[in-house]
């Protein structure tokens, strides 16, 4: 089994520390209504020392989750792969209502799989860079619209016929049980869905119950403490790890601003390694689960090729 990033399908061993929701190439700020500049991010001498710090921090791997509509850029994807010598794996998709193209609300569901298909088996943006999941597949704010259910059965047929495995959104961290309740609808085998934003779901009744379906959750907005503390994810995943569900974690940032970066202010996509990790360290979690975070479970969840 192989894992198909943008520069080629890598084996599982040349993955090792991985971010699992994050954003390099991205633009949503013509989308956004109040045409907010800051949501735009692109290749910049910024990003480059931002990549650095995370190649020290021994990552070199970064799931990138822009897709159809969100100003995902295969090429340039392609170019930071090469020039960092970094492992990007890139998706294909549809985000959430509120910024899906227009043609989404026009096709089937059929029709909207078969652009996912085709950009997992032959590429992406009139390039021969293919996808390497399905993501980020997002469902609104304590609402999954009729368009976006038809989304997530378009990416189930998108799976099925491909094998790739899919990541979602849950807004704000809400409808994750809806979600698994489409996906069992259809019988996806649980273990190939990664569900997103589970550090902002303050429920962790709703957190073991996706758990228990064999599926993987991600604590992926580390340092997006307006929405929840730091603190209180750490706290939360020391509950999920005691349970005995870390072969099931995965970790990021999902940096989606310039203002989260280190040159504009922020704190970086290297918060996880520099600051997180640390300390979840001094909790007493043990290398052998964070290895298992950020190298085991992203290389199983990864690999379908
Ligand atoms: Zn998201």
């Amino acid at each position: 089994m192989k894992i198909q990033t943008v520069t080629g399908p890598v084996d599982p061993q040349a993955i090792h520390k991985t971010m699992i929701h994050e954003h390099l190439v991205f633009d949503l700020s013509e989308v956004r209504q109040e045409k907010d500049r800051d949501s735009k991010l692109e290749d910049s001498p910024q990003l480059d020392h931002e990549i650095q710090l995370l190649i020290d921090s021994g990552c070199n791997t970064i799931v990138e989750v822009s897709n159809i509509g969100m100003g995902r850029d295969a090429e340039a994807l392609s170019e930071i792969a090469h020039k960092h010598d970094l492992n990007i794996v890139a998706s294909t998709g549809f985000y959430k209502e509120s910024v899906y193209p227009s043609f989404v609300f026009e096709k089937s569901k059929e029709e909207l799989a078969e652009i996912m298909i085709r950009e997992v088996l032959e590429g992406m943006d009139e390039t021969t860079i293919r996808a390497g999941l399905i993501a980020e597949i997002g469902s609104s704010y304590e609402e999954i619209t009729k368009t976006e259910e038809k989304v997530f059965q378009a990416s189930i047929l998108a799976h099925k016929t491909t094998g790739a495995p899919i990541s979602t959104h849950c807004e704000i961290g809400t409808m994750g049980r809806d979600q698994l309740d489409i996906f069992e609808k259809h019988h996806v085998d649980m273990n190939r869905v990664s569900f997103g934003h589970q550090d902002l779901n303050e429920a962790v009744e709703e957190q073991l119950l996706l758990l228990k379906s064999g599926a993987y959750i991600q604590f992926d907005t580390i340092g997006k403490n307006s929405y929840r503390k730091d603190t209180d994810k750490v706290d939360n995943l020391l509950v999920l790890i005691e349970r005995g569900y870390e072969d099931q974690l995965m970790l990021s940032c999902d940096i989606t601003r310039k203002s989260h970066l280190k040159g504009y202010g922020g704190y970086g996509y290297n918060h996880l390694f520099e600051n997180f990790i640390p300390a979840l360290i001094e909790k007493g979690i043990t290398n052998e689960i964070l290895d298992k975070m950020l190298v085991h479970n992203p290389r199983k969840f990864l690999a379908f090729l």
